[in-house]
């Protein structure tokens, strides 16, 4: 697996390209940010189990790393995000394109993976589940697998070698492209939409039914406007 900075930064570029498709899962940018880079390393939740059982790497790279996963993650992710929305809110094709940015966030964690070099038996990830419970790997490792002990007590201490700093850098110089290209994408995309004009009656506001245009006071309601006013009293001084 890579480590999480690979699938971070590319968690980050999701959201950036979910931004320029105005997919938000939530109104704050940062808020939204973490919600992809979290997704992008869902599937290494499946550390856990082996981890309080001692052994980290005992229920690792099995479902959470396929496809079944990821189009499972797609579908609940926008259920759950459909269901929080006003129903006004509500559009119609909002539910398919945020399923479609929360599964490619998952699915980019497995195929960040299968680009890495496996060290440890059984290689590569159960791809097909729940049709097919083999794991699968492919021979392109951009990535190199990270040296860490599978004893839970010494774990987290064990990442700390020199080695995987170097992963690390290989990982970021990897990714930074990929994660400019995205804001790049994010930039001149939306700098091509042209900006719809307001409409007050469309807002939330005014959905809420707060919105109350009053008339103008009588005493108001008769009057010039203030240029009207100013080009009176001009006149004025000419006739004078
Ligand atoms: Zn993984």
């Amino acid at each position: 697996m890579p480590l999480p900075i690979a699938h971070s930064m590319m968690g980050y570029a999701i959201a950036e390209v979910a931004e320029a498709a105005n997919v938000r899962l939530t109104n704050k940018k940062w808020f939204n940010v973490s919600i992809f880079v979290t997704l992008a390393n869902l599937p290494d939740i499946d550390f856990l189990p082996g981890f309080l059982l001692g052994e980290p790497n005992r229920y690792h790279q099995w479902f959470t790393h396929s496809l079944g996963f990821a189009f499972l993650a797609g579908l609940f992710g926008a259920l759950f995000y459909w269901q929080r929305q006003n129903q006004t809110d509500r559009q119609a094709d909002g539910f398919g394109r945020c399923g479609v940015f929360i599964g490619l966030a998952v699915l980019s964690h497995i195929m960040l993976d299968l680009l890495t070099w496996d060290a440890t038996p059984p290689k590569g990830m159960m791809l097909f589940w729940p049709f097919d419970k083999k794991h699968y790997d492919v021979r392109w490792d951009f990535f190199l697998s990270s040296r860490r002990d599978n004893v839970s007590t010494t774990f987290f201490s064990s990442l700390l070698n020199w080695y995987n700093f170097k992963i690390v850098l290989r990982e970021f110089l990897i990714m930074a492209p990929i994660v400019g290209l995205a804001k790049v994408f994010e930039r001149l995309w939306k700098g091509r939409k042209q900006p719809r004009p307001l409409d007050i009656k469309n807002t939330q506001v005014a959905r809420l039914g707060l919105l109350r245009v009053s008339p103008l006071p009588v005493e108001l309601a008769n009057r010039r406007s203030l240029t009207a006013l100013a080009e009176a009293a001009e006149q004025d001084e000419h006739e004078q």
